[in-house]
């Protein structure tokens, strides 16, 4: 048990900010999560970030887990990212026609992926979520998809969608706003579940036109799925004519260069990307088989368009992120570094006998506050422990160690964490989870 106390850190400028932005946007930030809901205190209003490090507004100073929800694999300020945005701007922010950029980031992203043959650019990882799901309905003249309680896909109508009770059901709409005729196109069923699949496929023969997943489901914890579940998926879903959308939106760029797809080594039918694929600027893809991309207009019907779509500065940043993970052993060295520091933390709770489990893949790692060893589906995790996950947040706050504001965000590691970074962080993570446990 550790005896240092650590006071708040102070949030005078943030505060000031988030009461001013709370006149201009509702709840005060443009992407709900951001508002510190479910952890102490008012959201933290950042002014820069350098490698592992971002400072806030009242001048602390955090070692960052959060990275800008995933995309920052680079950590923050990377020069060859900076550099070639820097050049990208002298040259013009947007023409709304193709540019040599568009190709040089598709080549890089293509000749190093086996899983697909044509990619489309496009904004956000909800747009590509969206295109992908219009493919797939209109190549297969279905309607329905069927989804996983516990994955994220963004906020189109279609995936705002949860389930209802029962084994197999239609969805209910997680938001206001989404008609029920739409969430009745949306079958919702649990992760790892291979008898749900089976009941849906023989339930609604023919009408399923795809099945949706997380690559490796991060958004509601980290929610591992075993191969053999995932080669069953695959197997089902060929059997009844209807496309596997992998969501590799958070995975993919992150497990490695080809994402879960090679993780798994699956053949997915269309694969969505975000994130990462932007070294930190808005950039959304999805891509598949060149049979099923010319599906698209304009060589095809299934309508889609943007007007910054490819957007040469996005696409700069793109390019020299993507650049630099495409070095051989790039995400050898990140998942060594990742699983010697969860490792040791893992260590620590098992000394002390802590009711903490640490899911690992990769970079991306979740602390589970839970006696269950192996969490696989979204209602194995136990919503009071989100009280101890607020605890921690808090006090690693005041220790310079900054997660994600909420429980069931995942944390990831970047290349720009030195060893003194985590070993500091280590320590941070010690004491605070000392303070958890003698509450
Ligand atoms: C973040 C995320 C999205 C949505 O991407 P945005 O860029 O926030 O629209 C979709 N799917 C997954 C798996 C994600 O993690």
């Amino acid at each position: 048990m550790s005896n240092t106390f650590y006071p708040d850190i102070s949030r005078e400028k943030s505060k000031e900010l988030f009461e001013k932005a709370k006149q201009y946007f509702p709840g005060g930030v443009n992407s709900p999560v951001r508002a510190f809901k479910s952890v102490y205190g008012s959201p933290l209003f950042i002014e820069r970030g350098d490698k592992a490090h971002l400072w806030d507004a009242d001048g602390n100073e955090f070692i960052d887990f959060c990275c800008s929800w995933g995309p920052l694999i680079l950590g923050h300020n990377n020069a060859e990212v900076r550099n070639a945005v820097a050049s990208q701007l002298e040259k013009g922010l947007s023409f709304g026609a193709p540019t040599a950029l568009e190709n040089d980031l598709a080549d890089l992203i293509l000749s190093n992926n086996n899983y697909m043959e044509k990619i489309r650019f496009v904004s956000s990882g909800t747009e590509a979520v969206m295109s992908a799901i219009r493919l797939a309905r209109g190549y297969t003249k279905r309607d329905k998809i069927i989804k996983f309680e516990g994955c994220y896909h963004g906020h189109s109508d279609s995936l705002l969608v949860k389930a209802g009770s029962g084994l197999v059901t239609f969805g209910e709409t997680s938001s206001a706003g989404v008609p029920k005729s739409f969430a009745e196109e949306t079958i919702v069923i649990a992760l790892n579940d291979p008898e749900a699949l089976q009941t849906v496929f023989s339930q609604f023969r023919d009408q399923i036109a795809a099945v949706i997943i997380e690559g490796i489901p991060a958004n509601n914890g980290l929610l591992i799925q075993s191969k053999e579940y995932i080669d069953f998926l695959r197997q089902i879903t060929k059997e009844n004519g209807t496309l596997l959308i992998f969501d590799e939106v958070i995975t993919g760029f992150r497990l490695g260069f080809e994402g879960a797809a090679a993780h798994y080594n699956i053949q997915p039918d269309i694969i969505t990307y975000g994130k990462i694929i932007g070294g930190g600027m808005p950039v959304g893809a999805y891509g598949s088989s060149k049979e099923l991309m010319a599906c698209i207009s304009p060589d095809g019907n299934v309508y889609q368009a943007g007007t910054l779509s490819g957007n040469p500065v996005a696409m700069s940043a793109g390019i020299a992120a993507l650049g630099i993970l495409s070095q051989p052993d790039f995400y050898k060295n990140l998942a060594q570094v990742t699983e010697k520091f969860i490792s040791e933390i893992r260590e620590y709770v098992l000394s002390k006998n802590y009711e903490l489990q640490i899911q690992l893949v990769g970079s991306i790692f979740w602390f589970a506050f839970s006696p269950n060893t192996n969490i696989t589906r979204a209602d194995q995790i136990d919503h009071k422990s989100m009280e101890k996950y607020k605890i921690m947040h808090r006090e690693l706050l005041n220790r310079g160690v900054y997660f994600g504001p909420s429980g069931y965000e995942v944390g990831f590691i970047s290349a720009a964490h030195t060893a003194q970074d985590l070993e500091k962080a280590k320590k941070a993570i010690f004491e605070s989870l000392d303070v958890v446990f003698s509450q």
